[in-house]
């Protein structure tokens, strides 16, 4: 069976980034603390933890002072950087620069539509750290619609509203929701109102995230069998699944090699591995190694 592993899967360059940012802090100093899981890979956040990384959420932040924390990719709200600095801690920021513009870009657009008394919607998964963050730049005061689109009734149709989306959502979604606005914009607007509210949507979704969907579709239609390498939390590892599965029915999500089936082989002469932004390439190469075993 000639097995493929996609070459555009793995890690992105703003992951790629804060792991190398983590490493080369380890190397120099044996241990380094990183705010919230630097990865959404169990297999590679061992990896760094066996080198010296300590993973710690935000309440143990608190308890810290002189000494050295990893900020991850999706990047964190100004409470963060405030509790840094009280509290004399070094931050390493390896904000991903597409995260770190987008916080900017939402900051200016939020004070600019609260001097209209409009609202600011961000499109993603509340919760979601580079969502906490994205929010933090507008005091909190931004609605949150997720891609159920739980949050739209928060919003205000009479008012004027700009959008922005988490970086790593669905695009088609992203599009949906847009409609959706657009549509209550217009119910609201009958007879009592004279002119519409100003709507405007930017589309924010990272191209590492948005490209990748259409290659893997076709990467997908490619093979008889599909292998889908990512861990279980990562928003786009669901993302870019589904879009694999939706062009080939014998894809299968897996988080590591030990989760394989040999019968998800049968009679098939192409066998394609692909991942997410999240998965690190050294995974997908045991996977291929685990595979090739079955057709020995
Ligand atoms: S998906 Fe895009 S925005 Fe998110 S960390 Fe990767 S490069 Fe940065």
């Amino acid at each position: 069976m000639e097995i493929n592993i996609d070459k555009n899967s793995g890690f992105c360059f703003g992951v790629l980034n804060a792991i190398s940012m983590a490493e080369e802090q380890l190397r120099k100093h044996g241990t380094l603390y990183c705010l919230g899981e630097i990865v959404h890979n169990r297999k590679e956040v061992d990896r760094l933890r066996k080198m010296g990384l300590i993973t710690i959420n935000h309440e143990e932040l608190k308890g810290l002072s002189n000494t050295r924390v990893l900020i991850r990719a999706h990047g964190e709200p100004p409470q963060t950087y405030e509790i840094a600095e009280k509290n004399q801690i070094d931050l390493i920021d390896a904000s991903c620069p597409v995260v770190l513009k987008l916080q900017n870009r939402i900051k200016k657009s939020f004070t600019e539509m609260e001097a209209k008394e409009g609202q600011l919607i961000i499109f993603g998964k509340k919760g979601h750290a580079e969502v906490e963050g994205l929010l933090g730049q507008t005091g909190g005061k931004a609605v949150v619609v997720g891609s159920d689109f739980s949050g739209l009734d928060d919003i205000d149709f009479t008012k004027p509203i700009t959008l922005y989306s988490q970086t790593t959502q669905d695009k088609e979604k992203y599009l949906e929701l847009t409609q959706l606005i657009k549509n209550r914009i217009r119910q609201c607007n009958c007879a009592e109102k004279e002119t519409s509210a100003p709507f405007t949507s930017f589309n924010t979704i990272c191209g590492q995230v948005s490209n990748r969907g259409p290659h893997l579709a076709g990467f997908a239609a490619q093979h008889d069998v599909v292998i889908f390498v990512s861990g279980r939390e990562s928003s786009n590892g669901k993302y870019l699944y589904s879009i694999c599965k939706e062009h080939n029915p014998r894809t299968w999500f897996i988080t590591g090699p030990e989760e394989l089936n040999e019968e998800w082989f049968a009679g098939a002469e192409k066998a394609g591995i692909c991942g997410a932004t999240s998965t690190p390439v050294w995974l997908m190469e045991e996977v291929a190694k685990a595979i090739s075993s079955f057709s020995s």
